[in-house]
């Protein structure tokens, strides 16, 4: 049976959790102290995913940056497609928090959303 290693980032305790698996299917989960850990090892050695928080520039604004995360989790070998599509972003102030700022981040289906907001500059 092949093990492997994680640690959750469930939560500060940063359980280490080690994963059975063999041929691809998940056999044990043993370290963790709860169930978060177990749906996390689960997940990460399956089908990891990952939010991505990033910031973005903004034109005419009171403030040269605006705060921006994806709408939900993507797989996490898209991140460097997203933060390419993050990077190429040019918003115009005023943009308000829950804004979306881009739409199919690297063709994930998932859109980057403000989390902040940048008022126009006087
Ligand atoms: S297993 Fe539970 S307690 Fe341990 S790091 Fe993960 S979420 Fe926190």
């Amino acid at each position: 049976m092949e093990k492997r290693s994680l640690i959750c980032i469930g939560c500060p305790m940063g359980c280490q959790v080690t994963v059975g698996m063999e041929n691809g299917a998940v056999l044990s989960v043993e370290g963790n102290t709860c169930k978060r850990g177990d749906i996390y090892a689960r997940k990460e050695v399956t089908n990891p995913t990952r939010i991505v928080t990033s910031t973005v520039v903004v034109e005419q604004g009171e403030k040269e940056r605006l705060p921006v995360k994806t709408a939900c989790d993507i797989p996490k070998t898209k991140i460097f497609d997203v933060m390419h599509d993050i990077n190429r972003v040019r918003i115009q102030a005023p943009v308000h928090r829950g804004a979306v700022v881009l739409r199919n981040a690297g063709n994930t289906g998932v859109d980057v959303i403000a989390t902040g907001s940048v008022e126009a500059a006087r």
